[in-house]
């Protein structure tokens, strides 16, 4: 059987009792910004396309990392409700101490 265990909070997920949920996420980096701006999105995507299927015929998934990269993650349903309200955790601002200086 296959054994999940939530990447939020180590705890295992027991198939039968907890729900389990997955989060994937795409990062990429975003192409020059002085070609963005040419209203041109249709070239944009594409380019990203061509990326994504030279990433496809490389069997090496660490070229193109810093490019494009998939990450998953598997949660409890706790951690579910704590991400989707903070989907960038430690990368967001505390949220104490507002002084802005
Ligand atoms: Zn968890």
């Amino acid at each position: 059987m296959i054994h999940f265990t939530c990447d939020g909070c180590g705890r295992s997920l027991n198939p039968e009792f907890d729900v389990r949920y997955v989060v994937r996420m795409e990062i990429y980096a975003s192409l020059d910004p002085s070609e963005t701006d040419l209203d041109d999105d249709c070239d944009h995507l594409q380019d990203i396309q061509d990326i994504l299927e030279r990433l496809d015929d490389a069997d090496d998934t660490e070229i193109g990392e810093d490019v494009y990269q998939q990450v998953r993650y598997d949660l409890c349903s706790e951690c579910r409700k704590r991400f989707s309200l903070n989907p960038l955790g430690r990368l967001a601002a505390p949220q104490f101490g507002f002084s802005e200086n």
